[in-house]
């Protein structure tokens, strides 16, 4: 099998299940008991809360655990919004973002009337931070854009968005999602004051995840309940996700740059062999500011969910845009943002590497990806007629 859908999920390393384990079991307490074994556990979540932080280059207490990168939007996004409303009715987020933000904005939009402006994008799939500051009324009290794309894998400006939320006195937020663990993260320097990151995009188990939120910075809790992190994410706490979420930050840290050269070289090789082979194709995303490990593509006059269906014949796992996106008709918002057209953007394909692909994984893809399209284009009426 070759995986190459590592922007979906990807396995949790070895070291973060081991490290996990014992919490399952032997050290199953619940964090706010009062005997021994539950403040040595309570202990070990606030080691976890420093590993998050120290990842971000964040304070402890400016992390609260969610269950993943949804809940964390959903958090920042509807909790600024609930907070203050009596003070701005108005968002500013793009047409690319996860839907984990969009439709979360789509419901504060029917639910409570907000108004949000859905930025565009260029054909990169670039957000211009002028658009952003031409969009600013005196009723916006929230912007959020991702830090980077998890269908196309271009990198936003989130520095310079953050400095004119700043100059402006708006909350920011950045779903982080597909950046955290994958590149250095300052939030100081990204002028943030919610970061959204989940464990299972890097390495770490899947149903945990993390918000950073600046300190001082206010929200009102979507959940009500117990103290649990400060009453702000209330419930038992996920202790062996939380445990695994920290020890992914660490391995992250240590390994994120000889990760970042290794992926790029092999989806630099894999582009180059792609763009020779298949006439017909374009590149999605930009050509610099795009993850290391992300190639999203469009082969006209192909169906992605054919090419996937014969990829995976081959073992290859790949996507043909956001998981979320896979299984319905519609093609991916994403694209059709960028202004590609309905019937090439139905041809999208996306490979995202991880730290376990191989040189053999690349040469495999690259060789048989170009015999599919060509099979798959013969019994295309569209490739015969053109
Ligand atoms: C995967 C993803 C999410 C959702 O995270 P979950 O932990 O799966 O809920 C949000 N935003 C982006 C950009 C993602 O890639």
């Amino acid at each position: 099998m070759i995986y190459l859908d590592h922007n979906a999920t990807t396995p949790c390393d070895a070291a973060v299940v081991e490290e996990m384990k014992k919490w399952h079991t032997e050290m199953f307490f619940n964090p706010s008991s009062i005997y021994q074994p539950s403040q040595e556990t309570k202990q070990a979540i606030e080691k976890a809360r420093s590993q998050v932080a120290k990842m971000l280059d964040a304070s402890s207490d400016e992390i609260i655990f969610t269950s993943g990168g949804t809940e964390s939007n959903n958090i920042a996004i509807t909790g600024t919004c609930l907070l203050k409303k009596n003070k701005g009715s108005h968002i500013i987020t793009s047409l690319i973002e996860h839907h984990a933000v969009l439709n979360t904005c789509k419901f504060l939009e029917k639910q409570f009337g907000f108004n949000v402006t859905y930025l565009p994008v260029d054909k990169y799939g670039l957000v211009d931070p002028d658009d952003v500051k031409k969009a600013i009324t005196d009723e916006t009290i929230l912007i959020s854009i991702m830090a980077a794309n998890n269908e196309i894998g271009t990198i936003e400006p989130i520095e310079e968005i953050g400095r004119i939320a700043k100059e402006n006195d708006i909350i920011f937020h950045c779903d982080g999602v597909q950046v955290a663990g994958k590149l250095p993260i300052s939030v100081k320097q990204l002028n943030v004051d919610f970061f959204s990151l989940s464990a299972h995009k890097f390495y770490g188990p899947k149903g945990i995840g993390a918000l950073y939120v600046r300190k001082g910075v206010k929200f009102r809790p979507i959940t009500y309940g117990g103290h649990q992190e400060r009453g702000l994410r209330p419930g038992t706490e996920n202790v062996p996700g939380i445990i695994g979420l920290g020890k992914a930050c660490e391995i992250a840290e240590n390994l994120m740059a000889e990760d970042a050269s290794k992926e790029k070289e092999l989806r630099d090789l894999l582009e180059k062999k792609l763009v020779e082979n298949i006439p017909e194709m374009i590149v999605n995303g930009h050509p610099e500011k795009r993850l290391y490990n992300t190639l999203n593509i469009c082969v006209k006059y192909v169906e992605g969910e054919s090419m996937l269906l014969h990829l995976d014949m081959e073992g290859i796992c790949a996507s043909s845009g956001s998981a979320c996106t896979s299984g319905s008709l519609e093609p991916s918002h994403v694209l059709l943002a960028l202004g590609i057209p309905h019937e090439i953007a139905h041809g999208s394909l996306r490979f995202s590497l991880g730290r376990a692909n191989t040189l053999a994984d690349i040469e495999k893809t690259a060789e048989v990806l170009p015999k599919i399209v060509e099979k798959l284009r013969k019994m295309s009426p569209f490739w015969d007629k053109k």
